[in-house]
């Protein structure tokens, strides 16, 4: 005789025993709505929003709704740093945390002693956390109480924002549909619903332009699109608006000050390459964009204006690796944001398994340029994109300079010149893992290509500027150390090679040989592009700064 069912839900979850409270927490917390695998992330963010942590029951409750193994939630929760995971016995985190920014144009600031004034001043029922570049270089130091983004932070400014319960993110004025719309916003999109613009027009417009992909890679952006043209339909556009490389903030502005720009580029994308899906995945250190995008993509579907293409907005959750690629592909799903293998590649098999277009913000708010313009305008103004520039100069920002433009006339003709009392001595060309060059390459074009043959490279244009009071061994050690803790753990070359690495330029002398051959098994050997650029800026150093390194 078979064992009687139980029509008990609790009786199928193994392991740990759900309690009736939890799982009432979590049903009111997820709503009505059919329950979502892919939407495991979000939820997530639901218990954490509300709770300040995740306890064990939440996890074990969840995992009961959902019908998934309790250890398959608890891999996903545990994966993401901005979900604090409590097991039973340990203490909750305090209910506010105010995040410290560490990434290097805050450390160079001054972030480590913010830290510790912080720690002494705040005590023990504030939770101060150093955490990774949070995209407010240009404000270094900067800081989040809560979900409030302060620059220029101090202890004196965190301290009145907590008295002053000034803990909700601060939306700025931005264009919004109506304001789009009033500026011939969305006529492009349209004149390809209508077919006045066909693909194929659309196509070799994005070619003549020489459109390359704007979040690191530099993959000229017609040529991906053209990998989907005959895929089978319908496909699915991502938008990749996780950008974490530290010193990289530029796609934040765009998507916080002109957000229709960027959706019209990705609605004209999904129209050329046939998806029927756009799916944003936003890094939840902007809180800010979040509320803007999810405000103004309700209106876009109010008024029907995205056609049949469905728009789907979705939070990271802490995890610097989600900006790569495939990475992403599996956060969107739900699950740990582990760098897939390629071949197959997103094209073929992406998203769903479906065929996926996966393109950078920038790169989307260009391509309505483009299709509004012409690409001829768009060459004959010198390719203009965003530079997100930080460190010692007077005045950091985003600054739109044509593509190709060198750091010198970037100091001197965008950001008011050195900050005062700072010689220029070098600078990072593309963030983390884009090397670092001495001031004597100070007249390189900003440009892909342009950098490889000395070991570095432009990516997403996060040009983080140092000066003669930055010892570069410091800097260096503070790139590894992200790269350190930002490793998903999947591969062996850069799991214990940045942990072997990080170790080694503790030593008081550094093994230049044995530095050399690790980084170049990372380089060869790792699945991914963390793995592989991890190794970049200590090679800049011995390469470009010996004498200055150990
Ligand atoms: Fe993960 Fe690093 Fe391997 Fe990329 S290279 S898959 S981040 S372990």
């Amino acid at each position: 005789m078979p064992p009687k069912k139980s029509r008990n839900p609790l009786a199928k979850t193994k392991g740990r025993q759900v309690s009736p409270e939890a799982l009432e927490d979590v049903r009111r917390l997820l709503g009505d709505a059919p329950r979502q695998r892919d939407l495991l992330i979000e939820y997530l963010h639901l218990i954490q929003d509300e709770y300040a942590h995740i306890s064990a029951h939440h996890l074990a409750a969840l995992a009961s709704e959902m019908k998934l193994s309790q250890a398959e939630v608890y891999e996903v929760a545990s994966f993401y740093a901005h979900f604090d995971v409590i097991k039973e016995g340990e203490t909750p985190p305090p209910a506010l945390t105010v995040r410290v920014c560490e990434g290097i144009a805050c450390e160079i600031a001054g972030a480590k002693n913010l830290i510790n004034a912080l720690k002494d001043a705040l005590g023990d029922g504030i939770r101060v956390q150093p955490v990774p570049c949070i995209g407010a270089c240009d404000s270094a130091p900067a800081a989040a109480v809560g979900q409030n983004r302060i620059g220029d932070a101090d202890v004196e400014t965190i301290s009145n924002a907590i008295n002053e319960g000034a803990t909700t993110a601060s939306i700025p004025a931005y264009t919004d549909l109506e304001a789009y719309i009033s500026e011939g916003g969305y006529n492009a999109f349209k004149a390809c619903q209508s077919g006045e613009k066909s693909p194929q027009d659309i196509l070799e417009e994005i070619d003549q332009s020489g459109l390359r992909g704007l979040g690191g890679a530099g993959f000229p952006v017609a040529t991906k699109w053209h990998f989907l043209i005959d895929n089978p339909r319908p496909a699915i556009v991502a938008v990749n608006a996780d950008e974490g490389e530290p010193g990289t903030f530029k796609d934040r502005d765009i998507l916080a000050f002109n957000p229709h720009q960027l959706i019209e580029g990705a609605l004209i994308a999904a129209h050329v390459v046939g998806a029927d899906a756009i799916y944003i995945y936003l890094r939840d250190e902007y809180p800010h964009v979040h509320q803007i995008l999810k405000a103004e993509m309700a209106k876009l579907e109010a008024d029907g204006m995205n056609g049949d293409i469905a728009l789907h907005l979705r939070r990271g959750a802490g995890a610097y690796v989600c900006g790569e690629e495939t990475a992403l592909l599996e956060s969107l799903e739900g699950k740990r944001g582990l760098p897939r293998n390629r071949p197959p590649f997103p094209a073929n098999e992406g998203l769903f398994g479906r065929p996926t277009l996966i393109n950078n913000v920038e790169t989307l708010y260009c391509v309505t340029d483009i299709v509004r313009n012409g690409a001829q305008a768009y060459q004959d103004s010198g390719r203009p994109h965003f530079y997100s520039v930080s460190g010692r100069v007077k005045k950091p920002g985003v600054k739109l300079a044509p593509t190709g433009i060198s750091v010198n006339d970037l100091i001197a003709e965008h950001c008011g010149g050195m900050a005062d009392g700072h010689s220029f001595m070098g600078y990072l060309p593309g963030g983390a893992s884009g090397g670092i060059l001495p001031a004597s390459m100070g007249d390189l074009p900003l440009e892909f290509g342009s950098l490889e043959k000395h070991g570095c490279f432009v990516g997403s244009s996060a040009v983080v500027i140092l000066s003669d009071q930055d010892p570069i061994d410091d800097v260096v050690k503070n790139l590894v150390h992200f790269f350190e803790e930002e490793s998903c753990g999947q591969c062996t070359p850069c799991r214990a090679g940045c942990e072997k690495l990080a170790h080694m330029l503790d030593a008081d002398d550094w093994n230049d040989d044995l530095i050399r051959e690790l980084a170049g098994a990372m380089q060869d050997a790792s699945i991914c592009g963390l793995g592989q650029a991890a190794a970049n800026p200590v090679l800049s150093a011995l390469n470009f700064f010996k004498g200055e390194s150990k």
